[in-house]
C-alpha cells in the first residue's frame, strides 16, 4: 500500500452498494474504509483520517445528516470534504435547505462515473498533491507530478520521504501534524516506525530547504509536532 493512497470513508448501510462503491473507489486507486451505519463512520473517521467522505442520507440511527453536521462542526475535521448520497432530488433540496455543510450532493440511482469523478474533484481541492498538482509556499514550488521540488528556482534534492513530508505541509501550511498523523500519511499505519525517526527525517527535510540559502520554513511546535510557516 502506498502511505500516500488518499482514503475514501464509505457510509452505507445497504451491503451491495457498499461493495459497489468499494470496489470501485478501490480501482481508481483510493484505499477505502467502509462503514455500515453513522456510529461506525465515526470511529472510522479517527482511525483512518479519511480524505473523502461518501455518505448515504439514510442510514439507521444517526442519520447522514447527523453524521455530517459533527463532522462539519469539528474542528479537526471541519474542512474534510462530504459526499451525501440520496434517493430523491426533492430530499437533496432538503438536505441543502437543513445546511449540513455537505460539500456536495449526489442523486440515487447515480452513475459510477460520475460519482468517481465528484470524488476526485473534492479530492483535488483537499489534498492537491495526491491529486497530481503543483503545491507553492513562499518561494517553495513541489510538483507532484514529476517529482521536483525548487526553492527560489534552485532545484533540491529530496528523498522520497522527505518528498512526502514536504508534500504533505505543503497542502496544509501552518496545520500543526504531531509525530503519529505524520507517520500515519507519510509512512503508512501499516508499518511500525518509532516517532523519533520523524525528527530524524524531518531534519534531513530541514537541511535539503536550506541546501541554498533561506530560512528554516518548518515550526518545532512542543509537545505537539511540526508545522510548516
Ligand atoms: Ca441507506
Amino acid at each position: 500500500m502506498a502511505a500516500d493512497q488518499p482514503t475514501v470513508l464509505v457510509v452505507e448501510d445497504e451491503p451491495a452498494q457498499r461493495e459497489v462503491l468499494r470496489y470501485n473507489l478501490e480501482a481508481e486507486g483510493f484505499r477505502v474504509a467502509a462503514a455500515g451505519n453513522g456510529e461506525e463512520a465515526l470511529v472510522l473517521l479517527e482511525e483512518e483520517n479519511p480524505d473523502v467522505v461518501v455518505l448515504d442520507w439514510m442510514l439507521p440511527n444517526l442519520s447522514g445528516i447527523e453524521v455530517c453536521r459533527q463532522i462539519k462542526t469539528r474542528s479537526d475535521t471541519r474542512s474534510l470534504p462530504v459526499i451525501m448520497l440520496s434517493a430523491r432530488s426533492e430530499e437533496v433540496d432538503r438536505i441543502r435547505g437543513l445546511d449540513t455543510g455537505a460539500d456536495d450532493y449526489v442523486v440515487k440511482p447515480y452513475s459510477l462515473r460520475e460519482l468517481m469523478a465528484r470524488v476526485k474533484a473534492q479530492l483535488r481541492r483537499a489534498r492537491p498533491s495526491a491529486a497530481g498538482l503543483r503545491l507553492e509556499f513562499e518561494d517553495i514550488v513541489l510538483d507532484s507530478e514529476t517529482h521536483r521540488v525548487t526553492r527560489d528556482g534552485q532545484e533540491l534534492k529530496l528523498g522520497p520521504t522527505e518528498f512526502r513530508l514536504l508534500s504533505t505541509f505543503m497542502e496544509k501550511p501552518g496545520r500543526v501534524w504531531s509525530r503519529e498523523q505524520l507517520l500515519d500519511r507519510v509512512w503508512g499505519r501499516d508499518i511500525y516506525v518509532d516517532t523519533r525517526t520523524v525528527d530524524v527525517h524531518i531534519g534531513r527535510l530541514r537541511k535539503a530547504l536550506g541546501a541554498h540559502g533561506g530560512n528554516d520554513p518548518l515550526r518545532t511546535v512542543r509537545g505537539a509536532g511540526y508545522a510548516l510557516g
